[in-house]
């Protein structure tokens, strides 16, 4: 994995490969407390993305992962993508809507989609792409958002029940309890 692979650096559980791009994104974000947004610089983004793009052409052999060269004016681009698609997964943005080129290709498996457009589109297309083959295997719901407000990591929910709140049990699960324990004192 590249180093900065935005997910991994976060200790939280990782999605499926089939929502690799997705929560790759997501995570470009991180805890808000420490601000150490991947986007923030071209630099950072470009080495996330190359590294992103690489791992995302490893697990879908049969296409084609876009080249993509950041500009300075994408990054802006890239963060709107990034907001639209918190509003598809977790509901709590303001633009639940992703527009993307869809490339639909006939072969001998029958009608096949891959991403389309370029630069900041194909990539909004790919994930446009994830999330339906996601809710298509019901794996959709078990990716979430941290409750804890400070927070905006997005983990996958591994348990049996769906019933984690937390991207991590030891921080901000933690921190959660402690928060419990105090107003509980205040109040006895
Ligand atoms: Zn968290």
């Amino acid at each position: 994995m590249p180093g900065f692979a935005a997910t991994e650096r976060l200790s939280t559980s990782v999605a499926p490969d089939s929502l690799l791009l997705t929560q790759e994104l997501l995570n470009t974000q991180g805890p808000l407390i420490y601000r150490i947004d991947l986007l923030d610089e071209t630099g950072t983004a470009q080495e996330w993305l190359d590294g992103v793009l690489d791992d995302w052409q490893a697990v879908n052999p049969g296409q084609k992962a876009a080249r993509i060269q950041l500009r300075d004016v994408d990054l802006a681009g890239l963060a709107t993508v990034r907001d639209q698609l918190y509003g598809l997964v977790t509901g709590e943005s303001d633009v639940p809507v992703l527009e993307s080129p869809v490339t639909v290709t006939a072969g001998p498996d029958g009608v096949q989609a891959s991403p389309g457009g370029t630069g900041i589109g194909w990539i909004s297309s790919a994930v446009a792409l994830e999330l339906f083959r996601a809710q298509e295997q019901d794996l959709l719901r078990r990716l979430k958002r941290c409750q804890n407000p400070d927070c905006a990591t997005v983990f996958y929910d591994r348990s049996k029940n769906n019933s984690r709140s937390w991207h991590d049990v030891a921080t901000c699960g933690n921190r959660a309890n402690v928060r419990a324990y105090r107003a509980r004192q205040k109040d006895s």
